[in-house]
């Protein structure tokens, strides 16, 4: 049964805090409201962005090669 582990109410819509992985209703579902351990002990939360890695090569150098020997 959802319920929040902060105030212990049965909440319909459980919100999981994505630092501690606990559920809590909507007045605790932020870190600061149900005294999240996760965000103060390890400040290692960095969300990763999707790179900019593989960018389009589009300059496709086409190599007119033309060697016209008239003998
Ligand atoms: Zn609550
Ligand atoms: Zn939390």
């Amino acid at each position: 049964m959802p319920q929040c582990q902060f105030c212990g109410k049965n909440d319909m819509l459980p919100y999981k805090c994505s630092y501690c992985e606990k559920t809590f209703c909507g007045q605790h579902r932020l870190p600061e409201n149900h005294e999240c351990t996760a965000v103060g002990a390890g400040k290692k939360v960095v969300k990763k962005k999707n790179p900019e890695g593989e960018k389009k090569k589009s300059s496709t150098f086409t190599y007119n090669n033309e060697d016209d020997f008239i003998d």
